[in-house]
């Protein structure tokens, strides 16, 4: 009922810009996840099965991998007879690569390979987990989209002299089944951004529910989750993970993501971490990234952030194709220099200043020290893709 008298409203507010071709004269008609079939299901039974006992020893795991596209999360189940203590306890594991646009089909065995442990928020049983795995071809190399492996590697050499931390920013965007912004009316537009940023009231802010049953399920996993806003697009929203060391960032990007997805396929509601949803005057969605070290977290660590910004300047083109799956076609449509974004072609940077690549917060150029946000990846990026690149142009070389 909520969303219909958000419909309603919305109708009210409807601008009368002629670009906008707005039939004020059509009824309203309740059409919210009306061919979405998840949401029509009953949640109620599968809490039945739930209660049941199952053996002690039996432990549910999800895998989870980035398919060929670089963007998409899959997953499958398997069920163990031990409890994992650590994730070299976990088993490989082999999937068809040709139904993930990752293998021919002649020879389609890829294999998985378990990095990181979290809780699993939707299985039943305590011990049950969620796997984040990388995957290898069948010669034993890195899939394409496997951007994980050279990270660590990076990784390896970096993280103990320098300590770096990531914290990310990921917006995303709700639709309906039907691809509309989930909330917005059937024919026609919202009002104009500005009343929805962090905003509250059924006229402005849609399924805040998911956005808090995500934020208690990643919390519950073991993600570093950090905290989330309504964003200035409605139907869009953030979240943000870390600060975290190392390839943590990274994982619990991935994880929360599928958290979210599974979530919202629960209410029958789609997510899409397309960075530009919506054609026109609507903000796009970016991956922001928060990147510091040891030494511009210490006193006097301004230095050392203009000394990244510098190497950071050198590299644009590098960074661009790091920073969404399409190696920068994605983000073309978003980094426009308009709408809180820069240009995609030229580094710039400042302090306080979101139209710029970089950002200083206010805070870190009063205190001398911190971090430094690069505001170019797009909501789509793949995490290692982007940690990758800052550590390799501003620490390995
Ligand atoms: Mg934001």
């Amino acid at each position: 009922m909520a969303l219909r008298s958000a419909g309603l409203f919305i109708r009210k507010e409807l601008t009368s810009t002629t670009s906008r071709q707005l039939s004020t004269t059509t009824p309203l008609n309740n059409t919210f996840l009306k061919n979405s079939p998840n949401a029509y299901l009953n949640k109620q039974i599968l809490e039945r099965y739930k209660s049941l006992e199952t053996p002690k020893n039996r432990v549910q795991a999800t895998y989870l991998w980035i398919d060929g596209t670089g963007e998409n999360v899959r997953l499958k189940d398997r069920v163990l007879d031990f409890v994992p203590k650590a994730v070299s306890d976990l088993p490989k594991w082999q999937y068809d690569g040709s139904s993930t646009y990752q293998a021919a089909g002649e020879n389609s065995d890829t294999t998985l390979v378990p990095r990181a442990i979290y809780k699993d928020p939707f299985k039943p049983g305590k011990n049950d987990i969620l796997v984040v795995c990388d995957t290898y071809s069948a010669d034993g190399k890195p899939t394409e989209s496997n951007k994980r492996a050279s990270l660590m590697e990076d990784m390896n050499k970096v993280e103990k002299e320098h300590e770096p931390w990531f914290g990310i920013e990921q917006e995303y965007t709700l639709l309906d089944i039907d691809g509309r912004p989930f909330g917005w009316p059937e024919n026609g537009f919202p009002a104009p951004q500005g009343p929805y940023y962090c905003a509250v009231g059924a006229n402005r802010v849609y399924a805040r529910d998911l956005v808090e049953a995500h934020a208690v399920a990643c919390l519950y996993a073991g993600v570093d989750f950090a905290g989330t806003n309504a964003e200035v697009m409605p139907a869009q929203w953030e979240y943000q993970v870390g600060p975290s060391l190392g390839m943590k960032a990274s994982d619990d990007l991935w994880v929360s993501r599928y958290i979210l997805q599974r979530i919202a396929e629960e209410y029958g509601v789609v997510v899409t971490f397309d960075p530009k949803p919506v054609e026109g005057q609507w903000n796009g969605a970016g991956a922001h990234t928060n990147f510091s070290t040891k030494a511009m977290r210490a006193d006097g660590g301004m230095k050392a952030i203009e000394a990244a910004i510098q190497k950071l300047s050198k590299h644009q083109e590098r960074h661009i194709r790091a920073y969404d799956p399409k190696e920068g076609k994605d983000n073309e449509r978003r980094l426009i220099g308009r709408l809180e974004t820069s240009s995609i072609t030229e580094f710039s940077w400042g302090v306080a200043n979101r139209a710029c690549s970089v950002r200083i917060p206010r805070g870190v150029a009063d205190a001398q020290k911190g971090y430094l946000e690069d505001r170019r990846p797009s909501s789509n990026c793949d995490p290692y893709a982007v940690c990758g690149a800052l550590v390799r142009t501003c620490l390995v070389e």
